[in-house]
């Protein structure tokens, strides 16, 4: 009894880290990451942030596991990262199972941070008491994983369910950073949103143009101000992400769509154009899939990677 567990999100722009006893989180840290740059060079911080938790609320031997959602291609079987897109490039040849035991000499666990996320939305978040849904994480990129008959999607190379954001909703479209063409992610996450609206012939007259970076937030402010710029991308990141969910449902045929990312922070914003566009264009001759809000927001990997650890999903 009393076991405690650490859970760390390598997120494209966060690291977080959650200490969890009895299914709770207890305590949680966060750092900024230097993905482009790699992971070896955050190791340290990290492990301050670990160490820094276990000091104040737990006991010696009281760790008994760590589990890590990572923003890349993993093997959860072999604990091992299989691919990295401008994320993390180093990690590939880290020796995460040395650095752990070295330091804690305790069991861990790894898979892809948007399937722990959905893992932790299934057992505690929106997702509970249903066996089939998809969870689609807007950030960064966009990360996406499947829940199907009460089973994690993970496919014959650890992949399924896990390319959402690399779906293409424009064949003739954008060149993505993963080889393929018109992705979601070219059109509606952190990474491109800039370089798009930079690029648009209106955006020196735009408020946009003053701002020292325009990530959801900026746009979003921007378009209740009413900048014309801002309110075109807004509304054509919803018709994206509407796409996107569509081509997840036809896919995987879900009972639910669970929405995640910083974007939920404006959900009221967001949730009813996505709604709208889905109920339009999906196939589902059974009914509506209801499309929610994660619930856990920011803590679904942490409870994911957790949950996921100890019952060795
Ligand atoms: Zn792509």
């Amino acid at each position: 009894m009393n076991d405690v567990y650490i859970g760390i999100d390598l997120g494209g722009t966060r690291i977080k880290a959650g200490l969890v006893k009895d299914g709770v989180i207890l305590d949680k840290q966060m750092i900024s990451s230097q993905s482009a740059t790699g992971l070896a060079s955050s190791l340290p911080a990290v492990r301050s942030l670990i160490d820094g938790m276990l000091h104040t609320h737990a006991d010696a031997g009281q760790l008994k596991g760590i589990a890590i959602g990572f923003a890349g291609l993993v093997d959860p079987v072999r604990r091992k990262i299989l691919s990295t897109n401008d994320k993390y490039n180093d990690a590939l040849d880290l020796d995460l199972d040395g650095w752990i035991r070295s330091n804690w000499n305790v069991g861990w666990y790894i898979d892809n941070d948007a399937r722990l996320a959905a893992v932790g939305e299934w057992r505690y978040g929106a997702g509970r008491g249903v066996d089939d849904l998809v969870v689609m994480t807007i950030g960064t990129g966009i990360g996406t994983a499947v829940i199907s008959g009460g089973q994690v999607l993970r496919g014959k190379h650890f992949q399924a369910g896990c390319l959402g954001g690399h779906i293409s909703i424009q064949y003739k479209g954008r060149l993505c950073n993963c080889g393929n063409r018109g992705c979601v992610e070219t059109y509606a996450a952190t990474w491109s949103l800039q370089q798009r609206i930079a690029a648009d012939p209106s955006y020196p007259g735009s408020s946009l143009s003053h701002a020292a970076v325009i990530d959801f937030a900026t746009l979003f402010a921007a378009a209740a101000a009413g900048d014309s710029l801002a309110r075109t991308y807004l509304d054509d990141c919803m018709e994206a992400w509407g796409t996107a969910v569509v081509n997840l449902i036809h896919a995987y045929d879900p009972e639910i769509v669970v929405i995640g990312g910083g974007v939920m922070s404006s959900a009221d914003l967001i949730l009813p154009g996505i709604r709208e566009y889905v109920h339009k264009h999906a196939w589902t001759p059974w009914g509506k899939v209801d499309i929610r809000a994660s619930s856990l927001l920011n803590d679904a990997g942490i409870y994911g990677a957790v949950y996921a650890l100890q019952h060795s999903l």
